[in-house]
């Protein structure tokens, strides 16, 4: 692959048949991935192809091979002119995302808490495999009403105050949710996992803020130095998985129709305006739905744990998923269109002024929040105006290690030692799912980091350590 470097954070993989606009990559050289081991700029290009894509298909400094599209992309296309949506560009945890909430309370105050408080919050954490969730649906209703209201739903049901759909994205849920289009049995999947972690890379961690790039951002978003924070990191547990696996099977089949040659089977897709686009973006957003209402929920069992053992509540700081399409408005060459943003393992950064961010945060810009490793820390990031790629950015640091790569590389060691000795308490997981996760599995967060921001794609708010961490 030829990568043509622009400036020192961006380099362009020049248009070739049967790309229809070029790639971006925005990566300094030393985060570039090693071709000979992950074929994601490979997927850069393919994802160039798709019909009425506009621009070019991006990717961010975290980008690292996915299913077709890669993670770590971005790809709009035009509404009008054909273009398409496809699932592959999305994802399977259809908007899993990042949810911060923050304590009135200070690192030094948890002094001789921290383990009672961890295993309260392990105790409260549905995870795992099909291992119970926060809800318990009463009936097929109820779910309904989950994938129509997300997390409007579950604050309605006592889940949370109003306060805190000001500060989700889209106020809590997506409208055009319909749940008529998922499947009976991605209900059967989901029914029983509303307030849920997941497996593996999902978590629910207890940080602190290390360190503050920008007093003014910081105190508008709710954050000072040393404060206690908790981040969840959920997605769309099986429901959201069935409908991926089940859009990626029904577009395969009518693609020809369509008139649609893709150079992956993997990059299955549709037009937005057909009958199988607006199937999936209905069932696409009722998944998303079931997103919000999960990190509500189990951001709900957190704060009464929090309550509990420190007598704090815990306000949301932002809730923003990394793994979702979207039909917004933007300039094109000189004119406003109506595009399909295709984010996943990237997140939306809108710049101060957006007129979708809530009145509190008009001034400041959206919470980018960044998770980067149980073990190293995370960033909070806020968009700037006049980015590139649709106003979006990294999502992590990014696998360098397959989870089998990990798992040996952590050979004849003790994963939770090693973060014991770093003071990190560690709930749930199993030695296998922990060695899959360690800081050495990912890229360097603050490279990445850096990488977004040298790029114009967004700004440093803050950086978070971890204190304890409760893994899926
Ligand atoms: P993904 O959505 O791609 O599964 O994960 C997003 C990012 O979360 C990863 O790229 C990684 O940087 C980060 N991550 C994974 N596990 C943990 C964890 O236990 N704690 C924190 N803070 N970040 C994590
Ligand atoms: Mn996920
Ligand atoms: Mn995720």
């Amino acid at each position: 692959m030829d990568l043509v470097e622009e400036s020192p954070y961006r380099f362009r993989i020049d248009r070739h048949d049967p790309m229809r606009v070029p790639g971006v990559v925005f990566a300094s050289r030393s985060l570039l991935p090693d071709a000979g081991a992950d074929k994601s700029l490979e997927q850069v290009a393919n994802v160039a192809t798709l019909p009425g894509i506009v621009d070019a298909s991006y990717a961010m400094p975290d980008v690292h091979w996915g299913y077709g599209f890669p993670i770590g992309g971005v790809a709009a296309t035009d509404v009008e002119q054909d273009g398409v949506v496809s699932p592959g560009g999305v994802g399977f945890d259809i908007s899993c995302g990042v949810r911060l909430l923050a304590a009135d309370l200070d690192r030094t105050e948890l002094d001789g808490r921290l383990e009672p408080l961890m295993d309260g919050l392990g105790a409260a954490t549905p995870r795992g495999m099909g291992k119970g969730a926060v809800w318990h649906l009463s009936k097929d209703s109820e779910l309904d009403a989950v994938l129509r209201g997300g997390s409007r739903y579950a604050v309605e049901r006592g889940f949370g105050v109003e306060r805190d759909l000001v500060r989700c994205e889209d106020y809590g849920a997506v409208d055009d949710a319909n749940p008529a289009q998922v499947s009976e049995r991605a209900v059967e999947r989901g029914a029983r996992q509303v307030g849920s972690l997941g497996s593996g890379n999902h978590f629910l961690e207890v940080q602190a803020v290390e360190e503050v790039y920008d007093d003014r951002v910081a105190t508008a978003f709710g954050l000072r130095p040393g404060q206690v924070c908790v981040m969840i990191h959920s997605g769309s547990r099986g429901l959201g998985h069935q409908i991926c696996t089940d859009y990626v099977r029904g577009m395969a089949k009518v693609m020809t129709r369509h008139g649609i040659h893709v150079p992956d089977r993997q990059l299955a897709c549709a037009p937005v305006s057909s009958h199988e686009g607006r199937a999936y973006l209905g069932a696409m957003a009722a998944a998303a739905n079931y997103a919000r209402a999960n990190r509500q929920l189990l951001a709900a069992a957190a704060r009464k744990v929090f309550e509990r053992e420190t007598g704090r509540g815990l306000d949301l700081v932002y809730d923003i998923s990394h793994n979702l399409a979207k039909i917004e408005t933007h300039d094109v060459d000189g004119a406003r269109r109506s595009l399909c943003v295709h984010r996943k393992g990237a997140t939306r950064a809108l710049p101060p002024g957006h007129p979708d961010l809530p009145d509190d945060l008009r001034d400041v810009g959206q919470p980018v929040l960044i998770p980067g490793s149980m073990g190293t820390g995370s960033y909070v990031l806020t968009g700037v105006p006049g980015a590139p790629a649709f106003a979006s950015t990294c999502h992590g640091a990014g696998r360098v290690q397959s989870r089998k790569q990990a798992v040996k590389a952590e050979r004849g060691q003790d994963p939770r030692r090693q973060l014991a000795a770093q003071d990190i308490a560690v709930r749930g997981a199993s030695r296998r799912g922990l060695a899959e996760e360690m800081p050495a599995a990912y890229k360097d967060v603050s490279a990445v980091v850096e990488a977004a921001e040298g790029a114009g794609l967004c700004r440093r708010v803050a950086r978070l350590v971890p204190v304890g961490v409760v893994k899926g």
